[in-house]
This record gives structure tokens, C-alpha cells and sequence, in this order.
């Protein structure tokens, strides 16, 4: 059987970065279930040419691996389209601003703004890379952000615009995260202000050609080192320590393994011996989110004629939402919205033109007729999606991290764990799922180096 210094399970972005990291000093084979790389960076082409991505798309400050990575890579990024007002739907004729908190009533506004700045400096105190060290990390952690949202926030509005934007950051309900894990998540992107913000924000920046296109060139950097249609199912230790990995076609060995998919995909690998009870207790404790992203393309973006950005916040949903996702030089106007959290658990189970249906009538009821009718309307459903069935990334429920998250990053044995879950900074992020595949290659280098030179 053919043997590897290293073997990885997974070509998202995480899985290839940690073998571009180790390709000129170990052998390595990255393994891959799909027919192709990327995981939750996926890209559409429309029939006109246009590009998109249904998964990952944004980057913004602070996110200096990606950029330094792009720039590795030499493709562009440009920013998103942000002029113009944005529109909030809260029941009633619909209201125009600009900038990330919209303009309601007075008493709406200082309750929002008190709740989300008290949420911001208890985030502060958090250490992203030890949340379950602060000292009210059990009281955190025992209730969830819903119960928070509840006692913080006075007024219905206030309730109904902080839930929105959990969606919007989580794909998931407050009633489903604990406090503590949004308060880790906010400070591990620096800031909630910073996850909502468009420009100097998360979403303030895309990549020519789609994320996608990015993983595609390191899996050409790598070659024959990025095996697909290797889906991993068994995990077995061989007597002389090294471990054997059966993918659907064959088997390697190698001496250290990475494991970079989604930690509701690990549970899907037979480990033998079994992983420790406390390895399998904690990935149980990792569901992911639920998200369907879905974009329409008209002739031209004619929202904008009107002055409007194409950013749309809506408390009615299902879609509550929507950017203006159209690339700078070409023609088309794409109009990107999430369903998130109930409506996307909601709209998975619904047939694909019933969801299409909702979509555009929402579409429609932002933006005028005009947004029924677009030339082409393209969705992904990720919780539907075999080897990552959710997304943006997983979260931890109530007693997650306090019970169990202290060993989140710890190896098991020659097993070690990357993938944006495994992040300090920017979990759930792209630049999250580099950060883990730096650390789990110093581990792994780390480990491998002769016994002689170990330098303190
Ligand atoms: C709709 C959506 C919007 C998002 N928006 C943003 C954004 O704007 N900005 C941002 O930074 N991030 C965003 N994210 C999150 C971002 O996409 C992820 O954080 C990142 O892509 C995760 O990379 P990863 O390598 O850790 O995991 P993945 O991309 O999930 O890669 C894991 C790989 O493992 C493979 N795999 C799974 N099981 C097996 C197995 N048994 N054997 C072999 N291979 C297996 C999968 O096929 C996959 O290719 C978004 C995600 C989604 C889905």
C-alpha cells in the first residue's frame, strides 16, 4: 500500500492550504470526497458567462491571510457594490438608510443600540482563543442567545432586528447558540459590527472568478498530491503506529493525518480504535447552521436607478437579506438573498420552483415587478449538501464550550484537526479555516522533526 508522510482529509480551503504549507518538505495526499475542490466555496456560471459563488464570497479588514493568499495567488479582489440606500422592512411602507443600523423609532434605537453595544464589550472580554476561561463563562454558556436578546432587549423592534442579524452572521436562531459561542464568534472576527459591516466589514470585498477559483489554483500548485472522488470512511491505527485511510476506491498509509471537513462530517468516519469518548461527546456538540444562498440575474442591476444599494434588512423574511452581488464590468445585476436559520430548514424541504417562487416574491416585494422576472435564478441548499450538510459553519449549543471546547484544537494521537471550526480567529470564516491549517501544520512539523533537532 502506498504511504504518505501525511495524509489530508478534505480540498476545501483549509485542506489545501495546510498541503501547499507542507508540499516541499513531507509527502502528501490530500483526500476529497467531491469530484472537485473548494467544499463550501462553489461557484456557479450563469449561461450569459457571469460567475458566482454559492457558497463563501466576501473578505474584508482583518482577514490577512486571504488577502496575502489572493495575492499569492495573483487574482483581484473588488468590492462589493455599497452606494446608495439600503432598505428596511419591518411591516408597513418600507424605510431608507445607510450604514449598518437602520433608522427606527427613537425608543427602538437607543434600546438596539444599548443591547448590541453591551453585547460588543461583553465580546470584548472574551479571549477568542480560550472562551471558556472567562470568569462568567459558565453563566454564558448555560443560556442562549435568545434568553440574552430577551432580557436585553426592551422593545419588540429591537428583538425582531437583533434576531435578523443573528441569521445573518449564523444561519442559525438565537434559541439554537449559546450566549458564549456569540460572544467567541463576535470577538473572533473582532467585532459584530465588523460581521455586519459591508465596507470596512466582512462583506467588503469579493474575488474575481469566485472563491472557488482560488482553491482550483492551489489544487494545480499541488497536482497529483489532490485526489478526488476519495471520500474517507475508516480510519484504522496499524501496528508500527501509522494509520491507514480507506477512501472509496483504495487505501493509504501515512504517518499523520489531518482531518479538515466539517465536524458533522468526522462523525461520519469509522475511527478504529474508536476516537476517546471526549473526541466524538465534543464534534457532537458542533451542529452546523442552515443556509440556502440564492441569486437572480437580471439584465441590469435596475435597483440601482432608484438609488438603492440592493441591501435590504427585513423583519417579515422568509428572506430577510439581500446585496447587490453584481461584478464591476459586466452587464448583468445580481441580486443575492440568504434564507437562514427556520426558513431555510423550512424552504429545504420544499420543491425547488415552490423556493424559487418565495424568493423572487420577495425579490419583488423589496425591489418593485421588475425583480420577479430575472433572466436566470440559480440556489444551494447547503444543508442538503452531501460531505458539509450545513453551513456557514457549525456552533456551539449552551454547555459547549465550557464542557468541552478546551480540547477543541488538542490532537488525537497522530490525528490532527483543522478546518474553519478549529479557528481563533475568524472561526466560521475563510480566513479562520487558514489560520487552523497554519496551526495544524506546525503540529504536524512539530512532530515529525528528528528526535535530534527539537530546539526549546
Ligand atoms: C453560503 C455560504 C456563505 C458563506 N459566506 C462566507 C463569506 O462570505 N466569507 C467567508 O469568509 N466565509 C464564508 N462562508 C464560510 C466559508 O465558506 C467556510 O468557512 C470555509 O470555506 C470552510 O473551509 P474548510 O476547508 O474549513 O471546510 P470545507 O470547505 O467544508 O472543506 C471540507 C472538504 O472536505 C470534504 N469532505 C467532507 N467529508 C469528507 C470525507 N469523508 N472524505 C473526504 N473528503 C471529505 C468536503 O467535500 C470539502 O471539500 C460561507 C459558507 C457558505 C456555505
Amino acid at each position: 500500500m502506498e504511504e504518505v508522510d501525511v495524509a489530508i482529509l478534505g480540498a476545501g480551503i483549509s485542506g489545501l492550504q495546510a498541503a501547499r504549507l507542507l508540499q516541499n518538505d513531507y509527502s502528501v495526499r490530500v483526500l476529497e470526497a467531491r469530484d472537485k475542490v473548494g467544499g463550501r466555496l462553489f461557484n456557479h456560471t450563469f449561461a450569459n458567462g457571469d460567475t458566482v459563488d454559492l457558497g463563501g464570497q466576501w473578505l474584508g479588514p482583518g482577514q490577512e491571510r486571504m488577502y496575502r493568499l489572493v495575492a499569492e495567488l495573483g487574482v483581484e479582489t473588488w468590492p462589493l457594490y455599497d452606494q446608495g440606500d439600503n432598505l428596511l422592512f419591518l411591516g408597513g411602507k418600507p424605510r431608507r438608510y445607510r450604514g449598518t443600523v437602520p433608522r427606527i423609532n427613537p425608543m427602538a434605537m437607543l434600546d438596539l443600540g444599548l443591547a448590541l453595544s453591551r453585547f460588543e464589550k461583553m465580546a470584548r472580554s472574551v479571549d477568542p482563543s480560550a472562551p471558556w476561561s472567562h470568569r462568567q463563562a459558565a453563566d454564558w454558556d448555560g443560556m442562549t442567545l435568545q434568553t440574552w436578546i430577551r432580557q436585553n432587549c426592551r422593545t419588540a423592534t429591537a428583538r425582531r432586528l437583533f434576531n435578523v442579524a443573528v441569521g445573518a452572521v449564523f444561519a442559525a436562531e438565537p434559541c439554537d447558540i449559546s450566549l458564549l459561542h456569540a460572544l467567541f464568534y463576535a470577538r473572533s472576527g473582532d467585532s459584530l459590527a465588523k460581521l455586519l459591516a459591508v465596507t470596512g466589514g466582512a462583506q467588503q470585498d469579493r474575488v474575481r472568478g469566485g472563491t472557488a477559483g482560488l482553491c482550483e489554483r492551489m489544487a494545480a500548485e499541488l497536482g497529483q498530491r489532490v485526489q478526488l472522488n476519495a471520500a474517507v470512511t475508516r480510519v484504522s491505527h496499524a501496528a508500527d503506529n501509522a494509520l491507514q485511510v480507506e477512501y472509496t476506491g483504495g487505501a493509504i498509509r501515512c504517518r499523520r493525518l489531518i482531518i479538515a471537513i466539517p465536524p458533522n462530517q468526522a462523525l461520519r468516519i469509522r475511527f478504529e480504535p474508536e476516537l476517546p469518548a471526549w473526541r466524538d461527546q465534543l464534534l457532537q456538540r458542533m451542529p452546523a447552521g442552515s443556509c440556502i444562498k440564492c441569486i437572480a440575474r437580471y439584465d441590469r442591476p435596475f435597483w440601482r436607478e432608484k438609488q438603492l444599494s440592493g441591501q435590504v434588512t427585513s423583519t417579515i423574511g422568509p428572506v430577510r437579506v439581500t446585496f447587490d452581488n453584481s461584478e464591476p464590468g459586466r452587464n448583468s445585476g445580481l441580486l443575492m438573498g440568504f434564507l437562514e436559520g427556520d426558513a431555510a430548514r423550512h424552504y429545504s424541504a420544499m420543491a425547488d420552483e415552490e423556493r424559487r417562487q418565495v424568493v423572487l416574491d420577495c425579490f419583488a416585494a423589496f425591489f418593485g415587478e421588475q425583480a420577479r422576472h430575472p433572466e436566470e435564478y440559480v440556489d444551494r441548499d447547503w444543508s442538503s449538501e452531501p460531505w458539509t450538510r450545513g453551513c456557514y459553519a457549525a456552533y456551539f449549543p449552551p454547555g459547549g464550550w465550557t464542557r468541552h471546547g478546551e480540547r477543541l484544537r488538542e490532537p488525537n494521537g497522530n490525528i490532527h484537526w483543522a478546518g474553519t471550526e478549529f479557528a481563533t480567529r475568524w472561526y466560521g470564516y475563510m480566513e479562520g479555516a487558514l489560520e487552523s491549517a497554519e496551526r495544524a501544520v506546525r503540529e504536524v512539523q512539530w512532530m515529525m522533526q528528528p528526535a535530534g533537532a527539537v530546539h526549546v
